[in-house]
């Protein structure tokens, strides 16, 4: 069995996926901001929790959390079934 852990570079924090994980780097860029003559170096990337990313002021909106929704029973779907032969029935 192998298991993937992502650990946060700033806490150590872990966790199996990297979901609520940002790699987090450095940029240097000339100025002015000239497309043709714009320069970005990659200096440096580690991977931060949202925790540690929030920390230095760089926010995100809240992760979306699917809701709750109950498995339907053997019993839901005799009752669909149902419900749904009484608007047939109704309809002839
Ligand atoms: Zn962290």
């Amino acid at each position: 069995m192998i298991v993937t852990t992502y650990t946060c570079d700033r806490c150590k924090h872990t966790q199996t996926t990297n979901l609520q994980m940002w790699y987090v780097s450095v940029c240097v860029t000339d100025r002015p901001l000239q497309p043709r003559y714009t320069a970005a170096t990659r200096v440096h990337e580690v991977l931060w929790c949202r925790d540690c990313v929030s920390v230095v002021g760089i926010t995100f909106p809240p992760p979306v959390v699917p809701p709750d929704t109950p498995k339907p029973t053997f019993e839901d779907f005799i009752r669909e079934i149902m419900r749904d032969e009484i608007a047939n029935a109704s309809e002839r």
